[in-house]
């Protein structure tokens, strides 16, 4: 495993504006608040989703758009950069009214109909995605110690 040491900074929580694009509105308070680097987890619902599976042998994503309102049970991901712009990745669970659960990654797209926030950001050396060709996914960029 490679690690680059991260120190804790600072805790926002938050809510989520309505009707707006899950990913576009936690990157664009990254970009105003200058946050380059964090960890965050996510409760609420969404209006509509689009979530993602990655097809390790063809290398792509496969993914499903669904106009549909569910509950976002856990969502949780990450901020780094990527193209020199704070990128967020996330996973979610969520449920419909019976409690059926799917889940993956999730994409924009994803609209959220109410959502509660909680980001750690860090600070230390930046975090930059690059391409990774034994996946073929956007990863770290790691230096050896
Ligand atoms: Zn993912």
């Amino acid at each position: 495993m490679i690690c680059t040491e991260v120190r804790p900074e600072k805790h926002y929580i938050g809510r989520l504006p309505h009707n707006r694009d899950m990913i576009a509105s936690i990157e664009d308070f990254c970009l105003k608040t200058h946050i380059e680097m964090g960890w965050f987890s996510l409760i609420g619902a969404v209006s509509s989703v689009t979530l993602g599976y990655y097809d390790q042998k063809q290398m792509v994503y496969v993914t499903s758009k669904a106009d549909c309102r569910l509950e976002i049970a856990s969502c949780s991901g990450n901020i780094s950069r990527k193209d020199g712009k704070p990128f967020v990745h996330a996973h979610a669970v969520l449920t419909d009214e019976k409690g059926n659960a799917v889940g993956g990654h999730v994409f924009s797209e994803t609209i959220i109909f109410a959502g509660e926030i909680h980001i750690q950001t860090f600070s230390g050396k930046p975090l930059d995605r690059e391409h990774d060709h034994q996946t073929g996914l956007m990863l770290w960029r790691m230096f050896h110690p």
